[in-house]
């Protein structure tokens, strides 16, 4: 696709529909925008728009679809696939100023709001009305909603709860061609044909500019524990999800950590920790609407602890303790990227065979020489595996790293599961997308896109190529 190379009538206009202040051009302003958290990739874009509303957006796509100028969203930029970088330049729409609580509907448990919302100050506005909005990223505190539900994000309670998806009801979205839609209903049920709002779900703004979320929202239960189990090996860590799911309690979070990302997470914290024999840790928390309906549940993972012939289990007896294991947890992937550069697969199995997931990553990274960082949503089955740069060649991490990274994805599909759980497949996935889709998969999807898309401006070269 030939796509338009923006001058200075193409600014006017954006000018006439923004204000002067909303069009950036300068390079500093394109320099922030041409990165998200993606490894260290980095596309420049040729103009960086801040609109306030739907009705500019729809001007703005009218317009990039009359001169085939192509419009890739932003909303936090934390995304981990490259799903916001501007590829073929253009313009990137930054979706920050679209930051509003709509509306609350206590009674109906819904809430209507704008994608510019962070993720943790909806939770905590939901929250003060005792709501309950559980996607819940470890990138909460920046991420967008906008974001969230263009990569159907997901977090530490989605074993309880569901990702973003399940929280979906009901969207509005300014096509490629700028007609607005609503997608469904703000409804429970729906059963009126194709369903639009899904489709929009993950679809990593090449499909539409999300400018309004309708979720639905649940009452909070106030009471958590949180326990520290330990575990003399990753995989016996990794077969205890199963254990504990099988013991009949579902917990709220069931996380995995290596010990290499504890220790790099204390250390580069500064947090006291008490290392062992250990291997691999497994961080569980039990949620309830009622305290007395904590400890059989607690007493149900111990159980299952055992037979996994657990080392240690720590409780988190007070507020700071929890804090501290939170954190530990949360800032693993952070921190990593302070080590060195790296490539962070979002590996998903179903969850039986995460213990064989986690050896043949153990014995790829033996076989290509890699050291990796493994921690994860381990209820889910979904396993972040950080793949450290260190002082491998840039000719290795070029050309036979993605052997291995491959091979990898392979082990995925033979258990069950696929390339991504949760991060997108943005720019640097697609090129893995074979192993898990068919060729009629890629035309079924195509199609979608043409449909939508007609001219290709949305996000391009994002998820596959066309
Ligand atoms: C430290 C860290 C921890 C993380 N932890 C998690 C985790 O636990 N779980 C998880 O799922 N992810 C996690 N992520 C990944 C990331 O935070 C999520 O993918 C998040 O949803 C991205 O939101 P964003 O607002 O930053 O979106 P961006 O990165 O700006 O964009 C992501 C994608 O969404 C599209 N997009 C954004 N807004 C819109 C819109 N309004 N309409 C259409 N398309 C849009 C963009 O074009 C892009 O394709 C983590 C990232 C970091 C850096």
């Amino acid at each position: 696709m030939k796509y338009k190379i923006i001058d200075s009538k193409d600014l006017s206009f954006f000018k006439s529909i923004l204000s002067e202040n909303c069009v950036l051009t300068e390079s500093e302003d394109l320099n922030t925008y041409s990165r998200d958290y993606t490894e260290d990739l980095q596309f420049l874009p040729s103009a960086v728009l801040v609109p306030s509303n739907a009705e500019q957006i729809s001007s703005i796509m009218k317009y990039c679809h009359e001169h085939t100028i192509t419009v890739t969203a932003r909303g936090a930029g934390t995304g981990l696939s490259g799903g916001c970088l501007p590829v073929e330049a253009g313009v990137v729409l930054a979706l920050h100023k679209l930051n509003k609580i709509i509306h609350i509907d206590e009674n109906n448990f819904q809430a209507i709001v704008e994608p510019g919302v962070i993720n943790e100050v909806f939770q905590e506005a939901v929250q003060a009305l005792g709501l309950f909005y559980p996607p819940d990223p470890a990138s909460k505190g920046s991420c967008t909603l906008g974001g969230n539900v263009a990569h159907s994000s997901g977090g530490p309670r989605c074993v309880k709860y569901g990702t973003t998806r399940d929280y979906v009801l009901n969207l509005e979205v300014v096509l490629a061609i700028g007609e607005i839609i609503q997608t469904g209903a703000n409804v429970l049920k729906n059963s009126t044909g194709y369903n639009l709002t899904q489709l929009m779900v993950g679809s990593e703004g090449t499909l539409g500019i999300i400018t309004k979320i309708t979720l639905k929202l649940l009452s909070y239960p106030p009471y958590r524990t949180l326990m520290l189990a330990s575990f003399a090996s990753a995989k016996n860590a990794c077969a205890c999800v199963s254990k504990i799911l099988s013991a009949g309690v579902t917990p709220s979070a069931l996380e995995f950590m290596d010990k290499k990302g504890v220790e790099i997470s204390t250390s580069k914290q500064n947090i006291n920790f008490k290392f062992g024999d250990e291997k691999a840790y497994l961080l569980i928390e039990v949620d309830a609407f009622e305290i007395e309906d904590l400890l059989p549940q607690c007493e149900k993972i111990y159980n299952a602890l055992d037979q996994m012939e657990v080392m240690n289990v720590l409780m988190a007896e007070d507020a700071e303790t929890k804090e501290k294991f939170w954190k530990i947890r949360r800032s693993i992937g952070e921190l990593v990227k302070q080590i060195s550069i790296y490539k962070e697969e979002d590996t998903v199995v179903t969850r039986s065979y995460l213990p064989q997931l986690y050896e043949g990553v153990e014995y790829l990274s033996k076989q290509y020489g890699f050291e990796t960082v493994c921690y994860g949503h381990a209820g889910d089955g979904n396993l972040h595996i950080n793949i450290l740069k260190n002082n491998l060649s840039d000719e290795f991490w070029q050309n036979e790293l993605p052997k291995a990274i491959r091979k990898i994805f392979e082990l995925c599909k033979q258990y069950g599961g696929t390339i991504s759980g949760e991060h997108g497949i943005g720019l640097v996935q697609k090129q893995y997308l074979d192993v898990v889709f068919s060729p009629i998969h890629f035309e079924l999807m195509k199609g979608i896109k043409k449909a939508f898309d007609p001219k290709s401006i949305l996000n391009p070269k994002k998820i596959f190529d066309i």
